[in-house]
């Protein structure tokens, strides 16, 4: 039997995936890299904004959808939903596929696979795990270099237009302890870059106490001495972690990253707006002078650090003049990179009352205003590495790469600088591995990455 997980949707998704493939293939099943070949097809969900939810829409439906590149053919084929889902979402696709489960019922699936979903199963299978906690399950990883760590699932800040805490739930953050252990493992495994994921990493709280060494007992274990835990794990690894939160990212954070070798000088601290106004109707809960201030404390303390950003465009009664704010912001700050997404009204949300009377056409400006300027920032900063010997971690060579996906090609090795910036190797003895850092001259910079 053979299974596909299509992933639509952000880090915790993929890295929920590779818990769900651990899951499939202790039953037996194993993956393929076209859904036609699969008997199996997992779906995992995104409901961040409207485009996602139509691409799971438009597996099902008659006519191709807008943007949807390929249709997969689902007839003879078990089709199992996760991820996040709406309930009206979940009402409109309970009939059009065998099974929706809860990404917390993983440590079941098979008993769900089984009961529910028409998948014959001998009961031996059912318990793949004896917890009750899927983020006990070891994942199956797609990479040999990076590994994902989810420390904390689900959010309780209600920024107004997301739909995340309706769909993942309250803040639930994982036991450090279990935590370590799984660190431990990968870097024993040799795994080089360990990337810890949460809504918001900066309100991780250990449930529980915890023991260290036999000898040190800490207690209250917060995020910064989460990183400062595993910072002193030995061993030669970086240390990354998204996303965080302006408003809870604290003073000891920012010493324990400026202090800290493994942590990378790497930040990715969504602004949303650069408008007081607009911040405020998002319930962000900082003002554009908190969000400057911060990145000057950062700034200052870790003086490399490359720091990216989340905006939202065209949010309900965004006018040009609050725009312009945001254009202000994005000057000022000189990100190195910025996502940008254009506002999508989401059922259940506080801004789902909001009238959305900014027009597609009026989003579209917006966004590639902020491009521009991001293209000119993200150059000047990139300009600052040339001539400069720094060390690189190797994603990809010819015949190796990093997610099993998209071949580096014509010689050249991909890597990342600890910056979180890409680069592209020559490789001139053809010695480079995946996996091993090295250090390289840099001779050329673009927007997107060194060479
Ligand atoms: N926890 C992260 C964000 C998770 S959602 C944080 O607090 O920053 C990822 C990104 O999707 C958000 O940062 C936001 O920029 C975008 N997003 C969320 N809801 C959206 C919506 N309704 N419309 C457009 N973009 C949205
Ligand atoms: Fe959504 Fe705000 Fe929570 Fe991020 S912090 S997941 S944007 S509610």
């Amino acid at each position: 039997m053979k299974y596909k997980i299509i992933i639509y949707g952000c880090q915790m998704n993929k890295s929920d995936s590779e818990r769900i493939a651990a899951v499939l293939e202790n039953i037996g099943y194993q993956p393929v890299n076209k859904p036609e070949q699969a008997d199996l097809i997992i779906v995992n969900m995104c409901s961040v904004r409207q485009s996602a939810v139509d691409r799971v829409y438009g597996l099902f439906s008659k006519s191709k959808i807008k943007n949807q590149k390929s249709k997969i053919q689902i007839k003879n084929k078990k089709i199992i939903l996760t991820g996040c889902i709406l309930p009206t979402d979940r009402k409109n696709l309970e009939n059009k596929v065998d099974l929706i489960f809860n990404i917390k019922d993983l440590p079941i699936l098979p008993k769900l696979l089984s009961e529910k979903g028409g998948i014959s199963l001998r009961p031996q299978l059912f318990s793949t795990s004896q917890c009750n906690n899927y983020f006990s399950i070891p994942p199956l990883l797609t990479s040999p270099v990076s590994a994902y760590v989810p420390i904390m699932t689900g959010c309780n800040n209600f920024c107004a237009y997301c739909v995340v805490p309706y769909v993942r739930g309250e803040e639930i953050s994982r036991p450090a302890q279990e935590i370590i252990e799984e660190v431990k493992k990968l870097i024993k495994k040799g795994y080089k870059e360990i990337i810890l994921l949460g809504q918001n990493v900066n309100r991780y709280r250990s449930p529980t106490n915890y023991e260290f060494n036999t000898n040190i007992r800490i207690t209250n274990i917060n995020f910064a001495k989460l990183l400062q835990l595993i910072n002193d794990l030995p061993g030669k690894f970086w240390l990354r972690f998204i996303t965080s939160h302006p408003k809870d990212l604290s003073d000891e954070l920012i010493e324990i990253m400026a202090k800290s070798e493994k942590i990378t000088e790497y930040l990715h601290l969504p602004v949303q707006s650069g408008d007081d106004v607009i911040l405020q109707k998002m319930n962000r809960g900082y003002t554009v002078k908190d969000y400057k201030k911060l990145i000057g404390k950062i700034r200052d303390k870790i003086r490399m650090i490359s720091i990216s950003t989340d905006i939202i465009v065209g949010f309900p009664g965004e006018t040009k003049k609050e725009f312009k704010q945001t254009v202000k912001l994005m000057k000022w700050a000189k990100f190195d990179m910025i996502y940008i997404a254009q506002y999508s009204p989401r059922p259940m949300t506080a801004a789902c009352q909001l009238k959305d009377d900014v027009i597609k056409k009026e989003k579209k400006r917006r966004e590639q205003i902020l491009n521009r300027i991001l293209e000119k920032t993200a150059l000047k900063n990139n300009k600052k590495y040339i001539n400069k010997t720094i060390e690189v971690l190797i994603e990809q060579t010819p015949h190796h790469c990093k997610f099993g996906m998209g071949q580096a090609k014509n010689d050249f090795c991909l890597g990342k600088t600890k910056t979180f910036k890409n680069v592209k190797i020559k490789d001139l003895k053809g010695s480079l591995r995946v996996g091993r850092f090295v250090k390289i001259k840099i001779i050329k910079a673009t927007p997107w990455g060194l060479e």
